[in-house]
């Protein structure tokens, strides 16, 4: 049986032995119903080719019955390894659109939990960098720090965004230069 891609592990490459058997045996009984129906077509009403050919016997029975039985069979059993038996087997080394064996499997589970928590820390620092930054513009600087602490109360559990925070800074430059019609525009647009 050569070695296909869907018969191995996508990831070491251990080969699926019970999938290989299977699919194994499907190709074996179909080459040995297509002998029985081929040599019992060619012996049927030729008794000399039959005794010619009875060291088969053993392998290959034959009998005018034994041709529907080769077209029958087959119809039968196809069926239930590559419809049943193949699909199962599949199934249990299935894993993301991919195939992979039991050790692999652990590991990139361990591998796809260990990137989500890597992720969630990330989230967590970033948002951590985020809440020491307003509260560091809140304690430097008193006209941004009243306006944050107010903004706050509005909006409880919520942290202002970095665009806010950039705006207000800019409110803030912007009243220091005496622009004091922009900069209102900027409070404004926070309910200031
Ligand atoms: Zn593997």
């Amino acid at each position: 049986m050569p070695k296909k891609k869907g018969n191995a592990c996508s990831r070491c490459g251990k080969p699926f032995v019970g999938l290989i058997a299977a699919k194994t045996v499907a190709i074996m009984i179909t080459i040995y119903f297509c002998a029985v129906f081929f040599f019992n077509l060619l012996v049927l009403g030729d008794e000399w080719l039959q005794g010619q050919l009875s060291f088969l016997e053993p392998v290959i029975p034959f009998g005018w019955e034994y041709i529907p039985i080769s077209l029958v069979g087959p119809v039968i059993i196809m069926p239930i390894i590559m419809g049943i038996i193949v699909p199962a087997l599949e199934r249990r080394h299935a894993m993301g659109g991919a195939l992979a064996c039991k050790d692999c499997q652990t590991l990139i589970r361990k591998e796809q939990e260990a990137a989500v928590e890597t992720a969630k820390a990330k989230e967590e620092a970033k948002a951590y960098a985020h809440m020491a930054k307003v509260e560091g513009l809140e304690n430097s600087d008193p006209w941004l720090g009243k306006l944050i602490r107010v903004w706050r109360l509005d909006n409880p559990s919520k942290l202002p965004d970095e665009t806010m925070l950039e705006e207000l800074i800019m409110a803030r430059n912007m009243e220091k230069a005496g622009n004091f019609e922009k900069a209102a525009v900027i409070l404004e647009k926070y309910r200031f």
